[in-house]
């Protein structure tokens, strides 16, 4: 693991997107852990590095794609974690909302993604516990949340980073582009210090 501030380490043997992993006072939380073959191989990245998924007490899923959320039901029950999703991301793996494209519908039939116990459904913007605040950010998926924790900010698929900025995630990847500007925008303002994507490397914010 790839210390990256006093508190939030970037995971870097996970398959599908970016996984990262935060220590803050009492809680223990992976961002996005990601896809089967990668799951064997955080638990011995964790191990060599001192811990243990078992340390785990929320799993923050910035949405429902399975490259972001496939494991994310067998971490909860390793550990009984809460799990954070938007609510609008919920009803999909529930099966009471379509996916919003032709692809996700491809996709949920070819990869299945299982709906994790214990979730915690976030609404709009929230904070979830102190310090840890949910942005919503729908271009991407409409339960879609950029997570910020401090001077760090998990974007998930709303947006990459490049050479210290934010820059447009793929148009053919989101649902609802004509959000996507005002988005950008918006988390661009944010005076954080890093940036942590799901489908870039962390960069620091120039
Ligand atoms: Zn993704």
């Amino acid at each position: 693991m790839k210390q990256l501030t006093e508190s939030v380490y970037w995971l870097r043997s996970a398959v599908g997107a970016r996984c990262y992993w935060l220590e803050a006072d009492d809680r223990v939380a992976i961002v996005d852990p990601g896809m089967l073959p990668g799951l064997s191989r955080l638990s011995d990245e964790l191990r060599q590095a001192g811990r243990s998924p078992n340390q785990v007490t929320d799993i923050l899923l910035t949405h429902h794609d399975f490259d972001h959320a496939q494991t994310a039901a067998i971490w909860q029950k390793r550990n009984g974690a809460r799990v954070w999703l938007g609510a609008d991301d919920i009803a999909v793996l529930a099966g009471a909302a379509d996916p919003s494209s032709r692809m996700r519908r491809l996709s949920s039939k070819l990869v299945r993604v299982d709906l994790p116990e214990r979730l915690q459904p976030i609404v709009g913007d929230a904070e979830l516990w102190p310090g840890l605040i949910a942005l919503h950010t729908p271009a991407h998926t409409a339960g879609h949340h950029s997570f910020r924790w401090r001077d760090v900010l998990f974007v998930g698929d709303a947006a990459r980073a490049r050479q210290g900025r934010l820059v447009p995630s793929p148009s053919w990847q989101m649902s609802d582009l004509k959000r996507s500007p005002a988005e950008l925008a918006r988390l661009s303002a944010l005076p954080v210090t890093w940036y942590c994507p799901g489908h870039s490397d962390p960069t620091r914010r120039r």
